[in-house]
């Protein structure tokens, strides 16, 4: 019996000791393989796994072999008390083997979950990588075009005809585009921080439009008055963005110069209105003019043959004066309805001055007041195309009017010269009482005075201008209550292309 059971004992002890060093092998496998990814939990918990059987079937394979030994050397009976032992290791091994695997769901779940952050992560690590590479190139990029659209801005800034004005909410000014530093006064020179309202005309029109802007933000196409670099004013229509969130806040002005289009508009205003008036005077004169002739006559043919200190001769007197006064009205009217187109020949604009001023300054001085004429030489001046009769006449009114003007001492300074190769320009300044913005806006038009009655006819200026539209320049007026006026006339030169 103890014979025939020899070879299975044999095997039964080889195997448990080949399942040992198997199991060992097996473990130390595991391990390197753990070693290699230590962070994937799926080998983490294959290792358990491993050990948990390995310590299984060292268990079995030791009980197995002492099972034999005992048995081999005869001691049954030790057997028999270890035997139980040997089974409760086994079941306890073959426990944790089970319960290990309990947790193979979770940890596949864990596993993926690791997966799928790893991939995320490795798809965030590839993009930063790839921005790291390219960030120099894009951040390149993005300084060019950021540079260019900076260039493109700056260009309209300083391109723009019109007027372009940066200031803080206060008011000071923090930018100029070269058109305004051009057109306002003191722009060249105007360092950031200059007040804005000191550019406008009338400080009211400044306070109104900032108002305006902190209470609406913006506002457009508004008239102003602003200071012009050549120390006149000009009138501007003006647009203002308030930009209050950005920073300390800055309003955007806009301003465009529309002084000579006003002007212009204002011109032809007054040609229409002059062309209609001429019209109904040329008419009424005709028929007023002839029995005005009558009544002097026969005044006049009373007058010699009344008594020389009768109250006759007297009232006489005075009718024939104020139908003297009356003719001169008409005269006027009928000059000024027969504006003729005039005798256009080269002449001399300094001898015509010389002519007018030779008449004048007898009468002017006698009221005190001087005439000093200017003739600025550099370059030389250059003839004019023109009626010199009538050019005469426009001068002779605006002397009138100047010497009207000043109340006692005062001067009257006539300058001439050349405005450029196609203009000759006359300035008439008085030291008189000057004018209004009202009476400015009317003087051109036909029979506005503000001279009492019998000493104006209003038709003076009215005249003057249709003279001057009619050589193809133009008339202008500067003036301000107590500062004086300035009449400007521009005249072509005799230039073959008149
Ligand atoms: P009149 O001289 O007959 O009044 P004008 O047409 O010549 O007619 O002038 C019109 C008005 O213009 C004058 O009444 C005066 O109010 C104003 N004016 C003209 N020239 C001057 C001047 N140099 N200074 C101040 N006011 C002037």
């Amino acid at each position: 019996m103890i014979l025939s059971a020899q070879p299975i004992i044999v095997v039964d002890l080889i195997g448990s000791m080949l399942m040992i060093v198997f199991s060992l092998l097996c473990f130390e496998r595991m391990i390197r393989l753990t070693l290699i990814d230590r962070e994937n939990i799926l080998w983490t918990y294959l290792l358990f796994v491993c050990a948990a059987l390995s310590i299984f079937a060292i268990s079995r394979s030791v009980g197995h072999i002492v099972k034999q030994l005992l048995l081999m050397f005869d001691y049954p009976g030790l057997w028999a008390h270890i035997r139980p032992f040997s089974g409760s290791v086994n079941t306890l091994t073959f426990i944790l083997v089970a319960s290990v695997t309990v947790f193979f769901e979770r940890v596949w779940v864990i596993n993926r979950a690791i997966i799928g952050d790893r991939m995320a992560l490795r798809e965030a690590h590839q993009e930063l990588s790839w921005l790291n590479r390219n960030l120099e190139k894009l951040v390149d990029e993005r300084t060019e075009a950021l540079a260019l659209s900076e260039k493109r801005y700056r260009r309209m800034f300083e391109l723009s005809g019109e007027m372009i004005v940066v200031t803080s909410k206060a008011g000071e000014i923090q930018a100029m585009n070269p058109a305004a530093m051009e057109q306002l006064q003191g722009g060249r020179s105007m360092g950031p921080g200059a007040p804005f309202g000191k550019l406008f005309a009338h400080e009211a029109q400044y306070r109104f439009i900032m108002e305006t802007l902190s209470e609406k933000r913006r506002m457009g196409n508004t008239e102003v008055i602003l200071k012009g670099n050549n120390g006149r004013g000009f009138r501007a229509l003006l647009s203002g963005v308030a930009d209050l969130d950005s920073g300390e806040g800055s309003t955007l002005f806009m301003l465009r110069d529309v002084e000579e289009t006003l002007a212009m508009r204002e011109q032809l205003a007054t040609t229409e209105k002059l062309a209609a008036v001429g019209e109904l005077s040329a008419g009424v004169a005709h028929e007023v003019n002839n029995p005005l002739g009558i009544i002097l006559g026969y005044t006049q043919l009373l007058k010699r043959s009344a008594d020389e200190k009768s109250t006759l001769k007297e009232d006489l007197s005075i009718i024939e004066k104020h139908v003297i006064g009356c003719k001169k009205v008409v005269e006027s009217l009928l000059n000024f309805s027969r504006m003729t187109p005039p005798e256009m020949r080269a002449c001399d604009v300094r001898r015509i001055i010389e002519e007018v001023v030779a008449i004048s300054r007898h009468q002017a001085s006698m009221d005190g007041i001087e005439v000093v004429t200017r003739f600025v030489e550099d370059p030389p001046i250059e003839a004019i195309y023109a009626d010199s009769e009538k050019i005469k006449q426009v001068l002779v009114n605006l002397i009138i009017n100047a010497v009207h003007a000043i109340d006692g001492d005062g001067e009257i300074h006539i300058t001439a010269g050349l405005e450029d190769s196609e203009t000759v320009f006359i300035t008439i300044s008085d030291t008189g009482c000057g004018m209004d913005a009202e009476t400015r806006s009317r003087i051109f038009d036909p029979f506005f005075t503000t001279k009492p009655t019998g000493t104006g006819t209003g038709l003076g200026l009215s005249v003057s201008y249709g003279i001057i539209q009619n050589h193809g320049g133009h008339i202008e007026v500067m003036s301000l209550p107590g500062e004086g006026t300035t009449f400007t006339i521009h005249l072509p030169t005799a230039t073959p292309a008149v």
